[in-house]
């Protein structure tokens, strides 16, 4: 295993963030991470981790004090929803109406209000998750009302690039969909955070108006080492 540099991670958060406007929120994505790496990013001013499995969040809670906000941010197994009630601050990755619903019921039964983003298919890749663009007003509209799901915004991943200019595109289509959403001023729908942007491409979702942006190899390194 390589040796973990803590004070790089540090360095590391502290680079990315004077990177970004203050009102953008910086997402560790953690997926791999030793607890420790975690924790040096914690340390270092980090506020929200972001897993994207349910069981290696739980695994990490163990090894993480709550000052810490947790966001879910991968896509979802209806099996594993129960858990992901009681670990997560957040969902950023609700795509369909059957998975709304199902967060929804176990929040009511854990007595918890969980605020979620819409996850958006930006680039209408048929091998990945999340809503296509133009049922974003139609899975809206069914789950708006569900009593225990709080809707405020969007997130994307858009396709993968070496050229992260190339992403930009699909950058322009979640936070187009993000503003017409607010424009229509749908009930129980706020448009607060657009999720988008990862190591190489958050500059660029920054500029197309990202304000949760989700890294993880800048700030710990490669990762399968
Ligand atoms: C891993 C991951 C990221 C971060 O990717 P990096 O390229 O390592 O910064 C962001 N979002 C999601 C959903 C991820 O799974």
């Amino acid at each position: 295993m390589e040796q973990v540099d803590l004070n790089t991670i540090k360095n590391s958060v502290t680079a990315i963030q004077q990177s970004i406007p203050a009102h953008v929120l910086l997402v560790a994505a953690a997926k791999t991470r030793l607890p420790e790496e975690v924790r040096a990013a914690i340390g270092a001013g980090i506020k929200v981790i972001g897993y994207n499995y349910v069981q290696e969040a739980e695994n990490m809670h163990g090894f993480i004090d709550n000052q810490v906000q947790w966001h879910m941010i991968g896509h979802l197994q209806k099996n594993k929803v129960k858990k992901a009630v009681m670990l997560f601050d957040m969902i950023e990755t609700i795509d369909s109406v059957e998975l709304a619903e199902m967060v929804n019921k176990q929040c009511i039964s854990a007595g918890k209000i969980m605020p979620v983003l819409i996850e958006i298919n930006s680039g209408k890749e048929s091998n990945k998750t999340g809503v296509l663009p133009e049922n974003v007003f139609s899975l809206i509209k069914q789950i708006n009302n569900l009593p225990n799901i709080q809707i405020q915004g969007l997130m994307t991943m858009g396709p993968r690039f070496g050229d992260p200019e190339e992403a930009r595109p699909y950058f322009k289509i979640a936070k187009s969909l993000f503003d017409e959403v607010k424009k229509a001023g749908i009930p129980n729908t706020e448009m607060r955070f657009l999720s988008m942007g990862m190591s190489n491409s958050y500059k660029i979702a920054v500029e197309e108006g990202a304000n949760i942006v989700r890294i993880g190899t800048m700030l710990f390194g490669n990762r399968g080492l």
